[in-house]
């Protein structure tokens, strides 16, 4: 793995100029410079499959996105201290896809911002300061919530008055198990908050546990720990950041595989299809005090620009009819990885959710295997194909396309991880 004399010459300049924090995916970095759909194109005009990229919902440089884009630009942006139709006509659509309790919204540009925002009016309705999350979650970059962001440690330490939980198990064969082990501990969370006198706020989770692995299964296994948080007086946050916006192929969110309507939605990276922008969902009656008494506001969240592109993506997701696309590509690469897992023992666990799918790397006694999740990531990249890997061990492998991915496209991945597999 030969890395050329003008990466090496870019990989030094950012150092200098960024700094130690940014860190780059694999080991001959990639120099992107186009995209087009659920392509990438390099500097040397290879093109590679994204099968990595969320933020492209809509795929990149998606022309009716653009457009709107372009044409608001060349309008007029500012933020929301002035009337305009565009956030309101924004904020309906987005909305009208929510369950009806779900009925305002507030506009922010990162994730990050959504989850802290969403933070303080549970903890102004509730006047608690508990928050239960998942032991490998990340919700965030800001100084509350990567403290709520338990697979930031060590650096990081979770806040005091928080409690991590361990994620729900993949278990098909004692799916009635998944439900119950998650609640009861959520309970004893609960319990212990309460043994040091902190009052419950939120229970702050992922939907499909991302950061923790991809957990999706039983359909409704989310339900009885929601109604503990609720019975001990907390608050019931979704973070739709990555489950959101039709990736389940099921429904537009990822609670409604559960049969549940939250109290707040955290919704982020597909929203603006690459624009930054962010937006926290809520029940009128929860957002009520805080919002006339925080003076909350975003210089940036819900500008006319973002608008006209978060209106934008929610048309082409309607217009392309992308669901039923999103279910069947999802459904050939949990098929198709399911298949080679009979015939490399390597891949284990392989499940998924629309184009959300996760399968584990793991060694002849069937431990986790970073460094071969990671030969493989490094592999499929040099066969042109774009993943990663994730969780508490990194050896789990993250597939996670934008939402205009199609059989043939997931045929492509599976190809290459064959490929690889029997060179591996
Ligand atoms: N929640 C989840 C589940 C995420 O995956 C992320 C980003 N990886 C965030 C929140 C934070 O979003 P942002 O980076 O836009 O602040």
């Amino acid at each position: 793995d030969t890395v050329s004399e003008e990466k090496l010459e870019m990989i030094e300049r950012r150092r200098r100029l960024l700094g130690p924090a940014y860190q780059l995916f694999y080991k001959d970095p990639l120099h992107l410079v186009r995209g087009e759909g659920v392509w990438v194109f390099d500097a040397d005009g290879n093109r590679y499959l994204d099968v990595y990229n969320n933020v492209p919902s809509v795929g990149h440089c998606h022309p009716h996105v653009l457009q709107a884009l372009t044409k608001q630009a060349s309008e007029l942006n500012t933020h929301t201290r002035y009337l305009h139709d565009n956030v309101l006509d924004f904020a309906e659509k987005l909305i009208g896809t929510m369950p009806d309790a779900l009925s305002q919204v507030m506009f922010t540009c990162t994730g990050s911002e959504a989850n802290d925002l969403a933070l303080r009016i549970a903890e102004d309705y509730t006047g608690g300061t508990g928050v239960i999350v998942t032991d490998y979650s990340y919700h965030g970059m800001t100084k509350s919530i990567a403290a709520l962001s338990a697979s930031m440690g060590p650096y990081v330490k979770l806040d005091k008055d928080a409690r991590a939980i361990p994620a729900p198990i993949h278990d098909p064969a004692h799916p009635e198990a998944v439900g119950k082990r998650f609640a009861a501990d959520v309970r004893a969370a609960i319990a212990d908050m309460q043994r040091h006198g902190i009052k419950p706020a939120a229970l702050l989770i992922d939907t499909f546990f991302t950061s923790d692995g991809g957990f999706f299964d039983p359909p409704g296994f989310l339900q009885e720990a929601v109604e503990a948080i609720r019975e001990a007086g907390g608050l019931y946050i979704a973070d739709e950041v990555q489950p959101g916006y039709g990736r389940s192929g099921e429904h537009m969110w990822g609670f409604q595989r559960h049969g549940l309507v939250p109290d707040l939605v955290t919704l982020g990276k597909p929203m603006g299809n690459g624009h930054p922008m962010a937006a926290t969902v809520v029940k009128p009656h929860i957002l009520e005090r805080f919002g006339s008494e925080s003076s909350y506001f975003n210089t940036f969240g819900g500008n006319t620009v973002s608008a006209a592109v978060g209106l934008a993506v929610l048309e082409v997701i309607e217009q392309e009819n992308l669901l039923p696309s999103i279910h069947q590509a999802g459904k050939a690469i949990v098929d198709g990885i399911g298949a080679l897992a009979t015939q490399y023992p390597v891949l284990a666990n392989v499940r998924g959710v629309g184009l959300y799918a996760s399968a584990e790397i793991v060694d002849a006694e069937g431990k986790p295997d970073a460094a071969m999740a990671l030969a493989i990531v490094n592999a499929l990249r040099d066969e042109g194909i774009l993943i990663g890997a994730i969780g508490p061990h990194a050896n789990i492998l993250k597939i996670r396309p934008p939402l205009v991915f199609k059989e043939e496209h997931s045929r492509l991945l599976v190809e290459g991880l064959e490929k690889v597999l029997s060179r591996l």
